[in-house]
Order: C-alpha cells, then structure tokens, then sequence
C-alpha cells in the first residue's frame, strides 16, 4: 500500500459489504462499514435485508471461503446449534424424482440467514481497524473535481436532524445490495451506466417457521423439491436450528404462495411430494407466513464500460442477483472478496476495470446455470440459444440419472455447490451414464395432488 492510503469505506453490512470489510482489513489502517439499519447484535431479518427471512443455505464454496476469510467458522457455528450437513445428502427432488444421496464431503450451512450474518459480522467487527456505523443512509459519492476519482461517500445519521457528513476514502466498495443506485450515481457523474442483463421470473418466496418434530427430518438437513418446468411450485424445507425448522414455498411467473394458513397449506400440498404437507399440516407454527417477491434476475456488466471512476468498486448482488432458488449469491460474494484480495495484495488500489473482469469471470458460471436453467420454464423470457436448449435438455436427464446413481448427485452437487464447473457433467464416462439412464426416463408427471 502506498503512504497515502488510509481509509476504505463499504457501502452496506450485509454479506457482501462484511466479507469485503474482512479482506479491506488486511491492506487498510481504517475500515469503515455503513449501513442504515441497527446491525449489531442483530440475529433477525432487519429492514434493509427483508429476504433473510427466507430459505438461505451457503453451500460448498461459499464455506469454504468463509472458512479461509475466518478460520474455525464452521467449527464456531456447529458449536452455537447451526445445523450443518452435506450437499449431497440432503433429500433433493428434480422434477418429482428424489435424488439418490450422495456423499459430497461439501458442507452445506442452513443457519437462518440473520444469523449466519451475525457470526459473520461479529468477527469482522471484533477486527481492531474496522468500525460498522448503523443507522447511516448512505446519499452518494464525493470525487475529486474532474470527477475522475471518487475520493469519498456522503452519508447522514438517521436519527435526530442529523446533517449530511462525508467520509473521507481512499477506496469506496458498494455492496448496498440489488437497489444499489451506482448506475445512477455513474450518469450523474457523467458516466455511463452499466448495461443489464434481466432474466423475468415472477418469483415469489412465502416462509414460516415451525417447531421441528424429530420425525420429520429422519437425519437429513432439508427435504428440497426444487420447481422445474413439470412442477414449478418448489420448497425448501430445512432445520436451522434445534427444533427450529424452516418451510420457504416458492412459486414463479405470479404464481405465488400465499400467506394466509389454508391458501400456504394448499400449496404445500400442490407439491410434487407429499412429505412436506403431511409434515406441516398440524403442525406448531411459530410466526405468520410472510412473502418476498423477485420479479428478476439482473446482471450489470461493468467490465463492458470504457470509462469508470477510479478507486470505486462494486461488489455481491449490487453487481448481479441471481434467482434465489439456486442458492449462489452468497457464495459469488465470498469468491469476489477473495478475488478483491487478489487484487489488492498486488499493491495500490485495485484497478477497477481489471477487477471487474475478474467480477465478470467469477459471476458467468453461476449466471448460466441459473439464467440458463430458468430458461427452462416456457413462461420465462429470453433467447434459448441452442447451448441453453441443449444443456437444459441434458440436465433434466442427468438428474433423472441422479436418482438412480449417487456417483451423478456427487457430480451435480460438486456444480450446484460451485466447486466444480459445468463442462465436468459433460465427461465422456458422465455422459455415458447419464445417457443410460435417460433411456428409462419416465415422462415428467403431474405433480402429487395430496388426499382428495
Ligand atoms: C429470497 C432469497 C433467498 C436467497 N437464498 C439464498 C441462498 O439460499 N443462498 C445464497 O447464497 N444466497 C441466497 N440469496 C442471495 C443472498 O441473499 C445475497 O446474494 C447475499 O445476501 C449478498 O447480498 P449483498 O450483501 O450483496 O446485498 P444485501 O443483502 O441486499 O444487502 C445490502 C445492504 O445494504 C444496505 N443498504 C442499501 N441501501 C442503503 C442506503 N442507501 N443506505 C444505507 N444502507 C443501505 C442494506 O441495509 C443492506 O444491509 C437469496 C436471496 C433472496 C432474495
């Protein structure tokens, strides 16, 4: 670092903005993180974060980058209830078939989001250099006069009558989340904006928390039916902790669950598999349902733009949210904080354009594993370019295969958990297999209708 480095500053305490502060503490004397929620201390879903309520897993690279960025991680939150378990042996279904189980050695986390958060964010803050300010509306970006460097953030207390205060930085990172408005700061500024991929979805997430009966679970973390174009109403089901359970419905193109308990129990019992309806039918709800909508899917491409301000970054679901349902931004956070440290241990302020490459790189596998996969479901808008007609085509036939070979779950789970890429299920002896099975498959059916 060069002398006159002195101070970064985060846009945004959530995941994202923490796992950056984490690595900006390794190179900068101050780190400051701002939010405007109260965080601290904080163990449940918060204002500026509503879609923590939901069905959040970290899956395998996004532990493993925790683990590297805050050693004894998994160890800390097996040690304070946090169920954990492997990716492969949880009970997954694809179009109504159940994956055969699959001993990954991935480890999957289903803490409840808030809480996974708030471990997270106590070890950053336990770091000497870095200070969260909560309760900080962040309203823009201060540059330098030729509005080529951005040198800081303003920012205003929220309470009291507060005036606006600048926070002097030698680095800006905007992890604010997918409302992020550094497009609009960009074109106030006299940049472009970023160009947007959008994938439309109409996805909605109903959740409600229950008290767990033992013999629901019968060993495994979660039951997973997870919409495909033959059942697209899908459901994550899981612990998070001791008899605490969590049931997060989800539904697509307006097809939402919904939050009174008859009209969220019947679409529990529309389902592909019973198992989550009989498990919820009578069972002890602790809250009332409550939804999220996501209408979208969006990328920005910032490595396309010619010009940017130096010394700004932007980084998490600020640059691309992906469908919820594949369970990736968490993980693409953690890969594009160990990808800021790259950059940054090279000396001097990463480069922005270089490092939104990499942002770019990091995001591509993930994006076409779920923009491509959503554009499976014929209501979904988009090009289906022959390689995402031909790759969905093949992945409704290798998870069929998985039900009959748990060596095909342990390949899926390894792309799924984003250790391994996709090119690995298109192996001559995966292929073979896969093909196989295909042979048998059955037509997709009509989804388990429930007692009439
Ligand atoms: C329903 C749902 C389910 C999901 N499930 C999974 C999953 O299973 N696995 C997974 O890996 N990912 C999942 N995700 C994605 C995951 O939540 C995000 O990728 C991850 O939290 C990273 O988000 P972020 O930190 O970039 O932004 P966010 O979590 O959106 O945080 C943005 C932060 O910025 C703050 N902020 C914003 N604007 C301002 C402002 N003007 N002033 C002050 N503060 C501001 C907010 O208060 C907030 O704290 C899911 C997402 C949704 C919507």
């Amino acid at each position: 670092m060069t002398e006159t480095t002195r101070r970064a500053v985060v846009l945004g305490a959530s995941m994202a903005g923490l796992l950056t502060a984490r690595v900006l503490a390794e190179f900068y004397p101050q780190v400051l993180v701002v939010d405007r929620d109260k965080v601290t201390g904080v163990r449940t879903a918060r204002r500026g974060a509503p879609h923590t309520v939901h069905a959040h897993g970290l899956h395998a690279r996004g532990q493993l980058n925790l683990e590297e960025l805050f050693p004894g991680f998994l160890q800390e939150l097996r040690d304070a209830g946090v169920p954990t378990g492997d990716l492969g042996e949880m009970r997954w279904y694809f179009n109504g078939h159940r994956l055969l189980p699959a001993h990954t050695g991935l480890v999957s986390i289903t803490a409840p989001r808030p809480v996974l958060e708030h471990h997270v964010r106590s070890r950053v803050a336990a770091l000497s250099n870095v200070k969260i300010l909560e309760e900080y509306t962040i309203l823009g970006l201060t540059t330098s006069s030729d509005r080529s460097r951005v040198t800081g953030a303003r920012v205003q207390q929220r309470a009291g009558n507060a005036s606006p205060e600048v926070l002097d930085a030698d680095l800006v990172v905007d992890t604010t989340g997918r409302g992020s408005r550094t497009p609009a700061w960009l074109e106030e500024l006299g940049y472009e904006r970023p160009r947007e991929d959008r994938v439309k979805v109409g996805l909605a997430y109903t959740t409600r928390h229950y008290r767990t009966r033992p013999e629901w679970f019968d060993g495994v973390q979660s039951i997973n039916p997870v919409a495909s174009p033959a059942h697209p109403r899908g459901a994550f089901f899981g612990q998070v902790g001791p008899s605490l359970c969590i049931l997060s419905l989800t539904g697509i193109l307006g097809d939402h669950p919904p939050t009174d308990p008859a009209g969220f129990l019947e679409f529990a019992r529309s389902l592909p598999i019973p198992d989550i309806y009989e498990a919820v039918r009578d069972a002890e709800a602790l809250d009332d349902a409550v939804t999220f909508r996501f209408q979208a899917s969006v990328r920005r491409h910032y490595e396309d733009l010619d010009r940017f301000p130096d010394r700004l970054l932007v980084l998490g679901d600020a640059v691309c949210s992906f469908n919820p349902v594949y369970g990736q931004g968490m993980s693409v956070a953690s890969i594009e904080a160990i990808a800021l440290r790259r950059h940054l241990r090279r000396g001097g302020a990463p480069r922005p354009r270089a490092f939104f490459e990499d942002v770019a790189r990091a995001i591509d596998t993930p994006w076409d594993i779920s923009a491509g996969g959503d554009l499976d479901f014929p209501g979904v808008d988009g090009q289906r370019t022959l390689k995402v007609r031909a790759g969905n085509a093949y992945m409704a036939r290798l998870q069929y295969a998985a039900s009959q070979d748990a060596s095909i779950t342990n390949g899926f789970m390894r792309v799924a958990g984003l250790i391994d890429t996709p090119a690995s299920l298109m192996r001559p002896a995966m292929m073979a297999k896969v093909l196989r099975h295909a042979v048998r498959r059955p037509r997709p059916g009509l989804s388990w209708q429930g007692p009439a």
